[in-house]
């Protein structure tokens, strides 16, 4: 089969990462997209503020949008409490079957549910389908111009708890602008920017963290 980024990205981690050890596995990929490939996981710059907002919360139940490699999942599922849940969707078939080596390489498996498909219908879905009352945490990191509309799709199935946290990679590049002045101007949410870089590289964008406030 034709070799592919994504493709290329897994055979690092195959050669490089310790099976069942996911900061191997995310080492790996960031030493590929640093050395060899650009790609466009949050990276290690930005992870670390993900880091720091997944550890904070201790969510039960998360949602991640756009899965690609599954390098932000492994970050994610790694910080989660025993027996917490990430479903995370991705619509490209080809990048779901690498994640799923990558997420299984980490060994973070049990706690992840890759769903594939378009987040706009999948949203709908999750109290029937999924058994999802409602998340406490979502990592917005799909196609730029879905994060507004698939916000508004969550809060009208009434998927955000009180208190539940979004956090919007990309918001300065290649950024979010009517995500973010909706964001930053709606009373129902209280809203904070934490400056960073573009995955490996040294161009400014960052994190915007958003509190639902009911
Ligand atoms: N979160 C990943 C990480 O940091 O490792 C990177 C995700 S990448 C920036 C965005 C991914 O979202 C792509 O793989 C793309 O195929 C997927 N995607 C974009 N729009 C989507 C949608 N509406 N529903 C599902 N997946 C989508
Ligand atoms: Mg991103």
């Amino acid at each position: 089969t034709r070799s592919t980024r994504p493709k290329r990205l897994l055979r690092a981690v195959q050669k490089n990462a310790t099976r069942g050890d996911p900061l191997s596995v995310i080492s790996a990929i960031d030493h590929f997209c640093r050395h060899s490939e650009w790609a466009m996981n949050v990276g290690d710059e930005k992870g670390s503020i993900l880091d720091s907002v997944v550890s904070e919360l201790n969510p039960n139940t998360s949602l991640e949008l756009g899965t690609y490699c599954g390098y932000s999942t492994v970050r994610i599922a790694r910080l989660l409490p025993p027996g917490a849940r990430l479903i995370t969707l991705e619509f490209n078939p080809d990048y779901a079957a690498v994640a799923r080596q990558v997420i299984s390489w980490a060994g973070v498996q049990d706690k992840v549910e890759l769903v594939e498909g378009p987040s706009g219908d999948l949203i709908p879905q999750m109290k029937e389908r999924f058994g999802v009352e409602t998340f406490d945490f979502v990592f917005l990191d799909h196609w730029k111009d879905r994060y507004l509309p698939d916000t508004n799709l969550l809060e009208e199935c009434g998927l955000l708890r009180k208190g539940a946290v979004l956090l919007a990679d990309n918001v300065i590049c290649p950024g979010t602008p009517e995500y973010l002045a909706y964001i930053r101007n709606s009373p129902r949410y209280e809203s904070r920017y934490f400056q960073s870089h573009l995955e490996y590289t040294k161009v400014e964008d960052g994190l915007e963290k958003s509190v639902f406030l009911g």
